[in-house]
Order: C-alpha cells, then structure tokens, then sequence
C-alpha cells in the first residue's frame, strides 16, 4: 500500500519532471527555430540538416509522450486511483513508483507487453 505521505513525495517529482520537460521542450523549439534560419542561410549540407532535424523531432515525440505520462499520472493522484496497474488493478510498489513515477502498469504486466512489443 503506497502511503499518502509516499504520493506526496511522489507527486513533487512529478512536478519537478514535468517543470524539467517543459523546459527541455522550450529549448527544442528554440533550437529547431534555430535550424530553420540556418537552413535558409546555408543551402549546402542539406543531408546533415535534415538528420539533426530527424533527431529534433525524435527527441520531442518522446519528451511529449513523456509529458503526457506525468500529466496522466499527476490526474491520477487527484482521482485517488494512483499506483495501480491499469491491466491487473494490483497495486504498483512503492520501490517501482520512485523509479518510474508516471508508471502505468506493475512489472509483470510490463514484461508481459515488453515481450509482446507494446509496452507504452
Ligand atoms: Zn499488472
């Protein structure tokens, strides 16, 4: 059983991580803002440009999905029903939530989708 104190905690880092992301993505937009003047600066080299805009948006589908895990979870605390397993309802250990705060499913359930290849 995750104590109220536990979510507490818990929910501050997911505070601080999203704080953290949303300033990470700030500086992504920035920086592929950045790209596009060089782009129009500088026509040569056009392959490395679009691999480092590749890379850009990669980095920003993840952090975005990242994003949206934090902000289900922190839902979740004002909903009551945070560190449950969405798949089998088992309550997700405390030890896993510090680790993985935005967590949605307990290990096993996690290892079982991991195999199958759909974790997330
Ligand atoms: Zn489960």
């Amino acid at each position: 059983m995750v104590t109220a104190a536990e979510i507490q905690y818990l929910k501050e880092k997911l505070l601080e991580m999203r704080q953290a992301l949303v300033g990470q993505m700030e500086k992504l937009k920035t920086y592929s803002q950045d790209m596009r003047e060089d782009d129009i600066r500088d026509s040569g080299d056009v392959a490395s440009h679009s691999y480092s805009k590749e890379v850009t948006l990669g980095l920003g589908e993840n952090e975005r999905n990242k994003l949206r895990l934090i902000e289900e979870a922190l839902r979740k605390i004002e909903e009551g029903s945070y560190g449950k397993c969405e798949e089998c309802e088992e309550e997700i250990p405390f030890k896993r939530l510090e680790l993985l705060p935005f967590a949605r499913y307990c290990v096993s359930c996690q290892s079982e989708f991991e195999k199958q290849g759909s974790a997330f």
